[in-house]
């Protein structure tokens, strides 16, 4: 079970309602993207089932466990969920090799030298990125450092991923080739997955469903070809 649901959840930002009680399941295995203007509240929606940002409303629940419960005041951090995560904001490490960063979140979780080695090589392997293992990361372009944080967020195995505008920094044919191979990973590693971004031909060729945000709320939820007739 790696599904996520939520549960009249609501986030305020002083007079702001960024994200106004809204109800979204997303099935095991599932590719769910959140699809609106900038404002809309997409990134905002990502960042609590991160446990980034806290709830004000509602409820959250991980993979039938209850991650964020705000009238019972209870809050999972963000390290304890067992999310990979691609957030602008989580930029890779510059100080770092490619390697180091990847395995990175393998070393917090203390598991053995060689296990590290192997997943390291894995998750490298998954975005054509082994030959860069030694290389620092300011070394790398835009794309390539984008391919390494994807890699970095899937060298742990976690049960979700959620990534926040993941290609944003590439051009227009890297951007649908790494869409691509997303796409294909997740299916492949059957990865629950919330996708946020708001471009609306990348919610429609990468995912199962798309949700349409606007001020908070969600506007319609549906497969692409349906959102897109409407
Ligand atoms: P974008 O695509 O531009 O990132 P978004 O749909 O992801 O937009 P959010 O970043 O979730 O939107 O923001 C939703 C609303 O909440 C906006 O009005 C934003 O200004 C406000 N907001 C978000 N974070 C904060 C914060 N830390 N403090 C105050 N207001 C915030």
């Amino acid at each position: 079970m790696t599904g996520v649901v939520l549960e009249g959840v609501s986030r305020r930002f002083g007079a702001v309602t960024a994200v106004d009680r809204i109800d979204l399941t997303v099935a095991d295995n599932e590719f769910v993207t959140l699809l609106g203007p900038s404002g809309c509240g997409k990134t905002t929606t990502l960042r609590m089932v991160a446990g980034l940002e806290a709830n004000d409303d509602g409820r959250i629940t991980i993979g039938g466990r209850v991650v964020s419960d705000a009238a019972k005041k209870l809050f999972v951090p963000p390290d304890k969920r067992n999310l990979g995560m691609v957030f602008q904001s989580y930029a890779i490490w510059p100080h770092l090799s490619v390697y180091e960063n990847v395995a990175y979140p393998l070393k917090v979780r203390k598991l053995p030298a060689a296990q590290v080695r192997e997943r390291v090589a894995a998750a490298l392997r998954l975005v054509e990125m082994e030959s860069y293992a030694e290389r620092p990361a300011p070394l790398l372009s835009g794309g390539q450092q984008q391919r390494v944080a994807i890699a970095r967020a899937l060298s742990f195995e976690p049960q979700v991923l959620l990534l926040d505008e993941p290609l944003s920094n590439l051009d227009s044919r890297l951007r649908a080739s790494t869409g691509d191979e997303l796409r294909a990973l997740q299916r492949r590693l059957k990865i629950t997955t919330l996708y946020v971004t708001h471009d609306q031909d990348e919610a429609m060729s990468l995912s199962d469903r798309v949700v349409v945000m606007q001020q908070g709320r969600i506007l319609q939820v549906g497969a692409p070809e349906v959102i897109y007739q409407r």
